[in-house]
């Protein structure tokens, strides 16, 4: 299975009535799912078609996930995964 390519990310600040800074990510069904669940466990928004189709709307691609994206983050590089 090969998601990478296909991973979304949403940010909750951009959102609509939210003022936190929530970041989720994953793919398109799962950032819907995850937001969907944050947006009424948080928001106390209900979880209906409108509310997932706007999460939808919001989603951006993730395409550089895979890189260590914080130049000039002591030890960024240096704990490499195994
Ligand atoms: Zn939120």
């Amino acid at each position: 299975m090969d998601i990478k390519g296909t991973r979304k990310a949403i940010d909750c600040r951009k959102m609509p009535n939210s003022t936190c800074s929530v970041r989720i990510a994953g793919t398109e069904d799962e950032v819907l799912m995850v937001g969907a669940q944050h947006a009424v466990s948080a928001h106390g928004e209900k979880d209906t078609p409108e509310l997932r189709a706007m999460i939808r709307k919001a989603m951006e691609d993730e395409t550089r996930v895979s890189q260590p994206s914080s130049p000039g983050a002591p030890g960024a590089t240096s704990r490499a995964r195994a």
